[in-house]
């Protein structure tokens, strides 16, 4: 199965992500899907393991050579799913967590309707995402914080077009709720 983390950047999909990815039984069930992005490096990010980080020319032409699965624009920058990483993992039977955002999980859904769960992750608050985004990259200028919170503004309304969506205040607990989702979705589709 295909499960899709969704909402604005800064609300925690990332971390909720990789602490459940750390778990064995998950590990071994779960592929974690890694986007290519032309954005910058973000101190504390690493090749391979957050993006593939790559140049607009070198975008473009994966695309055209359709190695890109689907693609977003986010405050000018370009992002988009590796298609062979996803569909070699579903070849082999493994579920695959993306984050994405609401056009990527749209296209996922399209593409795989019954095998995709959007699960939508909201922020406690405005002030409390301002703050995680601040905390996250220390020095990111105002300008590109300011245009993150426009547009979690804009995605906080696509909320009920998810599966499922979760506030994630406390990470624990956060993490909880959403292993429940995914662990449960999992036995639905084992009993089909
Ligand atoms: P996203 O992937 O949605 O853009 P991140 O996972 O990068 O968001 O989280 C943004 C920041 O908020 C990170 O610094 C992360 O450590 C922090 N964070 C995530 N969840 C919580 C939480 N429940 N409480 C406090 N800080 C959190
Ligand atoms: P960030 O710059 O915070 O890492 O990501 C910005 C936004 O792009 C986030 O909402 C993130 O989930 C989304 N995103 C990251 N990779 C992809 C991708 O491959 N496709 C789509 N559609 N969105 C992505």
């Amino acid at each position: 199965m295909i499960f899709v983390l969704s909402g604005p950047s800064g609300s925690g999909k990332t971390t909720l992500r990789d602490r459940l990815l750390k778990e064995k039984a998950l590990k071994k069930i779960f592929v974690k899907s890694i986007s290519f992005t032309t954005r910058p490096m973000r101190l504390g990010e690493r090749e391979g393991r957050d993006y593939f980080f790559i140049n607009e020319n070198i975008f473009h032409s994966l695309r055209k050579n359709k190695r890109i699965l689907e693609w977003t624009r986010y405050l000018g920058y370009y992002y988009g799913t590796k298609k062979d990483l996803l569909e070699l993992s579903l070849k082999k039977g493994k579920n695959v967590l993306l984050c994405l955002d609401f056009k990527g999980a749209s296209r996922i859904k399209k593409l795989y309707p019954k095998d995709t769960i959007t699960i939508f992750i909201m922020p406690p608050s405005l002030g409390e995402l301002r703050k995680r985004i601040e905390g996250r990259s220390l020095g990111t200028r105002e300008e590109e914080i300011s245009k993150r919170i426009s547009r979690a503004e804009r995605e906080l309304k696509n909320v009920s077009e998810y599966d499922y969506s979760l506030k994630n205040i406390n990470l624990v607990q956060a993490a909880k709720r959403l292993k429940g989702i995914i662990l449960k979705r999992l036995l639905n589709k084992s009993e089909e």
